[in-house]
């Protein structure tokens, strides 16, 4: 419920309004899992509200850390199912990599979520408490808040749309954990009916694409449902947001061997880089064992680097964390 409507509650039932303020301020700024818990309210409402409503909370049912300081935390929902968030700490800051759903409707190739039916979308309270929870960790073992966000757990954050927005509302508002959007990144498969709403509704956070190749032919046969969302509708997508938002955007890119390493490939990204202005994030793949896909030579991965460099494109490559335990991109399968 919003603040409004449980205020109105309050309201009509013949009490204050500000009560509403004061459960909703439990919930939502002191993380309460229970209306036990909520100190300045009389014995009688807390078992009023018992009556009327129930806390969906998620809870941390499993966590594992990595050798590098990741930890992966396996988030039972209210309705037994599971979902996993990521911690990753850098020496500067910790970033929390949440899901938006329950498993994933699409089927990237390469993807160990994909490999999961898709049960359900998140609600926006379940994705604010995985933030939550990975802030508490950051705390915890870090001794300092969360400082980014990145929707790149399970789920295609973008088929979620209106929930992860809502989320992402609370987790910049005061009343919830007031993070600045600018760091939160929200990463989509690519959606271009999405990307232009997104445009639209003048979302402050940041945009990446899982891009993998700028070929239709290619990116079609490891991601099939770039044949409904082809590159040109992405790249008039693109156009759109970069018109509205005046923002770069982020591709990520996974170099295969035998599949995207050829000068074409290469080609086709710089061309496609120059569609807006971009920068590209080369990512490390993580296997998830059956060997179809593997990680392309790093000779291959320069040559990507340096074409992308001479033609001013920024460049980064991202080393993979967490892959002891499966908490690295494209790794998050529910396992345990
Ligand atoms: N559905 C969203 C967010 C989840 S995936 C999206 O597609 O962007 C987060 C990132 O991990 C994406 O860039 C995805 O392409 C990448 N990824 C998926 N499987 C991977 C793997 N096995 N190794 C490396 N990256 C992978």
């Amino acid at each position: 419920m919003t603040k409004e409507e449980l205020r109105r509650f309050f309201l009509d039932r013949g009490d204050q309004a500000f009560r509403g303020n004061q459960v909703y301020e439990w919930l939502w700024n002191k993380s309460l899992h229970s209306f036990e818990e909520m100190s300045n309210i009389s014995k009688a409402t807390r078992v009023m509200l018992e009556e009327h409503f129930v806390i969906n909370h998620i809870k941390v049912d499993s966590m594992q850390r990595s050798a590098d300081g990741t930890i992966k935390n396996g988030i039972r929902l209210h309705d037994g199912l599971i979902v996993e968030s990521v911690l990753i700490p850098t020496d500067t800051r910790t970033t929390a990599c949440v899901s938006s759903q329950v498993g994933c409707s699409l089927d990237c190739k390469f993807c160990a979520t994909a490999r999961l039916k898709r049960m359900r979308n998140l609600n926006p309270d379940e994705i604010y408490d995985q933030v939550v929870a990975i802030d508490q960790q950051s705390r915890l073992y870090h001794q300092q808040r969360l400082s980014n966000i990145v929707f790149m757990g399970m789920g295609e954050p973008l088929m979620n749309y209106n929930n992860v927005l809502k989320a992402i509302d609370k987790i910049t508002s005061p009343e919830g954990l007031g993070m600045s959007a600018k760091r939160i990144t929200l990463s989509t498969s690519g959606v271009p009916k999405m990307i232009k709403k997104m445009a639209d509704d003048c979302v402050k956070f940041h945009l990446a694409v899982s891009l993998h190749s700028a070929i239709d032919e290619v990116r079609t046969s490891i991601m099939p449902f770039n044949k409904i969302f082809p590159l040109d509708d992405l790249a008039d997508a693109l156009q759109y947001w970069y018109q509205k938002t005046k923002r770069k955007v982020t591709y990520e890119y996974v170099v295969w061997d035998g599949i995207n390493d050829g000068r074409k490939d290469i080609a086709a990204l710089v061309e496609f880089c120059k569609i807006i202005p971009a920068k590209v994030n080369l990512i490390e793949y993580n296997p998830i064992d059956d060997g179809e896909f593997r990680q392309a030579s790093s000779r291959a991965v320069n040559n990507y680097i340096s074409h992308l460099e001479m033609n001013d494109i920024v460049v980064n490559v991202r080393r993979s964390r967490g892959k002891d335990i499966d908490a690295a991109c494209g790794q998050l399968a529910n396992k345990n």
